[in-house]
């Protein structure tokens, strides 16, 4: 297992083109790192000149702790899975799985013995004498995940291998997929440009655009302290609603006024009320909405009130969703309408998604009143995209907090951390020392049944 490096990594095709910006990214020993956005952002590109398949023009890709810049992609230990398998139809399971191990001319027993482990980890064995065509889609892709797992490679490369399948048997291979890496402990680079496979895999997810990486934290740091307005937009389903506002500044306080209502700017927001700034854009996930007729007293004291006119309603028996048109200014309206083409989003950016509790009895073409959580909302600079409530201090505890789930993982606990943060710091070193025993052992073990 091997950790990859990545250090101002520059892509530029023929016509000079940067496909991929000036990345730097570490993906850690064990880690399952996801990259994702929409297509044409660079994520296949910074795929395939980890594992070597394309050439890097400039920067530095570290495997291991080795440079391998220039190294061929055969003497890179890494195993590669793509979208179509690449399967090939005339071998068996158990020799589509030998595969790597004939190419490196591997004894016969020897081939046998981890072929059967392979298949047995995959519950492929009684499958071991079909041929891929007789396979179903699932099968299939576990018989290309043994053919990774059988050379014992230092990294798993992962190029959306579940965009072929349907939704169901899709839902299914991701737990499968999760459920094994967490199993091997092997380094995981994946790209999807689902940000449903993005948020459910991965340790940690690195957010590309345009060829450059916008943000890397785990699913919830991207998901509660994004850093942009793309990011924000990007992740989570139905997506972020942005609300164009224009700071007031009364006698009463410092207030948004936005097309759904005006109210009191949150506490976190005061320091984006500077002098040049006057409009904002106003983030407000889908969920932190409610009926406000169903909100307690005490609750509705935390958040604000706004009347809005709802156009249409979905009920979902364990949802209710209500779209809200409003009106914004053409110049931000544009700006909203080229960010939704951009994160390949087909939700109107001049709508508000909102989702409510599903005993609501708000229903289409009603005017309601809706209570927003306005603890929650995050603020935009419109010229920029930057979050301007960003919170580092808590992004630090999330990142802190999601590695140590992930070692806790590793070690076959469950991920339950305490919140104090002594203990945190003792549990890492002791994390830290369990690894470093585990690793020596496996190595030792490794030596014992692996003559490679
Ligand atoms: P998708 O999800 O559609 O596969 P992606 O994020 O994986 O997209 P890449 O395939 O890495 O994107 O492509 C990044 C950019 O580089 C795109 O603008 C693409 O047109 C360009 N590109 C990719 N391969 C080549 C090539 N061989 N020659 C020239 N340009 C290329």
């Amino acid at each position: 297992m091997a950790d990859i490096e990545m250090k101002n990594i520059v892509k530029k095709y023929g016509d000079g083109f940067p496909a991929v910006n000036d990345v730097s990214l570490d993906v850690q020993d064990g880690e399952f790192m996801i990259l994702v956005g929409p297509s044409g952002c660079g994520k296949s590109t910074l795929l395939r000149m980890i594992v070597g398949l394309e050439d890097i023009t400039s920067g530095e890709m570290k495997i291991g702790g080795k440079v391998v810049n220039t190294i061929a992609p055969r003497q890179r230990n890494l195993s590669m899975v793509f979208q179509n398998y690449a399967l090939y139809p005339h071998l068996t399971v158990f020799e589509n799985i030998a595969f790597p191990l004939r190419l490196a001319k591997k004894p016969d027993d020897e081939v046998r013995r981890r072929v059967t482990e392979t298949a047995e980890l995959l519950e492929l064995t009684e499958h071991l004498e079909r041929k891929p065509a007789n396979l179903s889609g699932g099968q299939r892709q576990r018989v290309a995940m043994g053919r990774a797992i059988v050379r014992q490679a230092d990294a798993f490369l992962f190029d959306e291998p579940l965009s072929n399948l349907d939704a169901k048997l899709r839902g299914q291979m991701r737990a499968e997929i999760s459920r094994l890496q967490r199993r091997l402990g092997v380094t995981t680079v994946y790209v999807t440009h689902d940000q449903t496979e993005a948020m459910t895999l991965g340790d940690r997810v690195a957010v590309l655009r345009k060829g450059v990486l916008q943000q890397v934290g785990s699913p919830r740091e991207l998901y509660e302290e994004p850093a942009n307005l793309f990011v924000a937009g990007f992740i989570g389903s139905p997506s972020m609603n942005f609300l164009p506002a224009t700071i007031e500044k009364a006698a009463d306080g410092t207030h948004l006024d936005t097309p759904l209502g005006r109210f009191p700017m949150p506490e976190k927001g005061h320091a984006a009320a500077t002098d040049e700034r006057s409009v904002l854009l106003v983030g407000v996930r889908p969920e932190h909405f409610e009926d406000a007729t169903l909100v307690s007293d005490e609750k509705r004291a935390r958040g604000a009130v706004v009347r809005a006119h709802v156009d249409v309603t979905e009920w979902l028996g364990n949802e209710l969703y209500a779209y809200v048109p409003y009106e914004a200014p053409e110049d931000l309206a544009g700006k909203l309408r080229d960010l939704s083409r951009e994160l390949d989003s087909d939700q109107m950016r001049t709508q508000a998604v909102v989702a409510l509790d599903p005993a609501s009895l708000i229903t289409e073409g009603q005017e309601a009143e809706l209570w927003i959580d306005t603890s929650r909302i995050q603020l935009f600079d419109p010229a920029t995209g930057e979050n301007l409530t960003r919170d580092e201090e808590r992004v630090a505890a999330l990142a802190a907090r999601a590695e140590q789930t992930r070692q806790a993982q590793r070690r076959g606990q469950n991920g339950t951390v305490s919140g104090d943060g002594a203990a945190k710091a003792e549990a890492k070193t002791e994390a830290k020392a369990e690894e470093a025993t585990e690793t020596k052992t496996e190595a030792k073990d490794e030596e014992g049944t692996n003559p490679d």
